[in-house]
């Protein structure tokens, strides 16, 4: 038998609503989230060395380079739980990590599908200016759009729910400027590859859910 893997490239702009959709896609299909805005502030917290050089780039809504990042990758994708594939959350975001991400996927049947969640960039803004995340499992929710059923508190263990420090406007406007000129070009790259698919992610959170979980193929 050979080892194939089922590895899922989730794209779109800051707030599109990747975290949200691959947490419900990790308990829908088995396969592990791998955020690396996740592991970095996981980094943060623990004052390791990788967090401390992560910060001064994550404070300023900039990229983490692309040496340190795709060897975290490498790190996390040989984890037991990952052994079925991924459902990738913020990574790839250039185009040296896509080429890297496809020659390390590649043994395993390459990278299955890259579904791009659309939405427009005045929701981006006012998504990420509302969201709180919980300190204790990452669960993410809206003040607004998705509040938590006891204000402040995560509805899954009650934790405290937080505002991260990159999720202020003038961040997120740089973010977004990130995105365009760096990360935007990788619809283009998964697009020529037969990759990719269009979801809707103005839609509500279920609807988006069932949209992507009809594009998934469990290898
Ligand atoms: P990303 O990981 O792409 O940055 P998130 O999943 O963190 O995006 O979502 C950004 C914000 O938008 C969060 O506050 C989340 O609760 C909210 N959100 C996500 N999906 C939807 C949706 N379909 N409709 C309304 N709000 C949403
Ligand atoms: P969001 O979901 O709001 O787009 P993330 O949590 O994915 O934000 O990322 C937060 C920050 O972590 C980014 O602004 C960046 O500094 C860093 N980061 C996350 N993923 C990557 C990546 N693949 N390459 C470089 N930096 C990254």
């Amino acid at each position: 038998m050979t080892d194939k893997r089922t590895y899922v490239v989730l794209l779109g702009a800051p707030g599109a609503g990747k975290g949200t959709q691959a947490k419900l896609l990790e308990q829908a299909t088995g396969l592990p989230q791998v955020s690396t805005g996740d592991i970095f502030r996981y980094n943060l917290k623990n004052e390791t060395e990788l967090g401390k050089l992560a910060k001064s780039y994550m404070d300023k809504g900039a990229l983490v380079p692309d040496d340190v990042t795709i060897r975290m990758v490498e790190d996390r994708l040989a984890q037991p739980d990952a052994a079925r594939g991924a459902i990738m959350d913020g990574f790839p975001r250039t185009l040296a990590q896509a080429d890297a991400f496809d020659r390390l996927v590649a043994p395993f049947g390459g990278v299955a599908v890259a579904p791009v969640i659309v939405i427009d960039d005045e929701e981006t803004v006012y998504r990420i200016t509302g969201r709180r995340s919980c300190r204790a499992c990452g669960s993410v929710y809206h003040i607004i759009l998705n509040p938590p059923k006891v204000e402040g508190r995560c509805d899954k263990d009650n934790g405290e729910l937080y505002q991260r420090d990159d999720d202020q406007e003038a961040t997120v406007r740089n973010r977004l400027l990130v995105y365009y000129k760096q990360t935007a070009p990788l619809i283009g790259y998964y697009y020529a590859k037969g990759l990719l698919r269009e979801v809707n992610g103005g839609e509500t959170i279920e609807l988006v859910q069932a949209a992507l979980r009809s594009l998934i193929k469990l290898k």
